[in-house]
């Protein structure tokens, strides 16, 4: 072991991760067919994101793609409470369909924030998905439309998911202690 670096064990290789995205952008298409904006939850889902586009473009849908950027997590293993928005709240988002995407739902306050966010703001209708869902971590009622994965209460890094910054190129998604 090198510095700082811990063992990450393998959870989701790219193949299993690459066959439940295909998955579920084939659930959505049909969910949620029509216009619609996707808006990324920063920084987590950028991997993800960029995945399920090109599979919806290959089930017909042609998404617009934002991210906002919301803050609670510094860089612990905790969330440090409350969510707020610190960057990049899509405009004109009266009228319009929303499809949310982060990376993990785990107390359910970063989605279900972001939902209120934008339903506030006049949307249409907000659709929520996550790669990773904890359910046994929940501390509100929330429930994601669209999930990939179902974890235990473990701390997940890799395919864009980060610790302290670190692990996100990781191709798989792993577990780190
Ligand atoms: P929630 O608001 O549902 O508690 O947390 C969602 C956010 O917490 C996710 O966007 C993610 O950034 C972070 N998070 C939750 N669980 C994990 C985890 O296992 N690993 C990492 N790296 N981040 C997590
Ligand atoms: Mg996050």
């Amino acid at each position: 072991m090198k510095g700082n670096w811990v063992l990450v064990s393998k959870l989701f290789d790219e193949t299993e991760i690459a066959r439940r995205v295909e998955e579920l952008a084939r659930e959505i298409a049909v969910a949620v067919a029509g216009d619609f904006a996707i808006v990324g939850l920063l920084t987590g889902s950028f991997v993800f994101v960029a995945d399920l586009i090109r599979v919806l473009d290959r089930a017909g849908l042609a998404p617009r793609i934002e991210f906002m950027k919301l803050s609670s997590y510094g860089h612990g293993k905790e969330s440090s409470g409350a969510p707020r928005l610190i960057g990049g709240a899509p405009e004109d988002v009266a009228g319009r369909r929303f499809l949310l995407v982060d990376d993990i739902v785990d107390t359910g306050r970063t989605l279900d924030y972001a939902k209120s966010l934008l339903a506030g703001k006049g949307a249409a209708r907000v659709w929520t998905c996550a790669l990773v869902d904890k359910p046994s971590r929940r501390k509100i009622d929330f429930a994601a439309d669209f999930v990939g994965f179902t974890v235990d209460d473990v701390f997940i890094v890799g395919y864009g998911i980060d610790y302290a910054e670190n692990y996100r190129h990781l191709p798989y998604i792993g577990i780190i202690d």
